[in-house]
């Protein structure tokens, strides 16, 4: 199954186009799309611990 970037309409795999709004799909296999979701993880990640260090570490009396 292919998702359209544009309208979230799930789509067959031999379907070049999407049924929903004909925009042409991406050829991306679903290794790629894993790799990405991956990535984004530990970014999220990342900026969390990042977060809760900042907050350790920065001064709390500004005032
Ligand atoms: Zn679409």
């Amino acid at each position: 199954m292919k998702t359209c970037l544009y309208c979230q309409q799930r789509n067959a795999d031999v379907r070049k186009e999407c049924a929903g709004c004909a925009t042409p799909l991406p050829a991306a296999d679903a290794d790629l799309q894993a790799h990405r979701v991956r990535r984004f993880q530990w970014f999220c990640l990342g900026l969390a611990v990042f977060c809760i260090a900042m907050f350790f570490w920065l001064p709390r009396n500004f005032y």
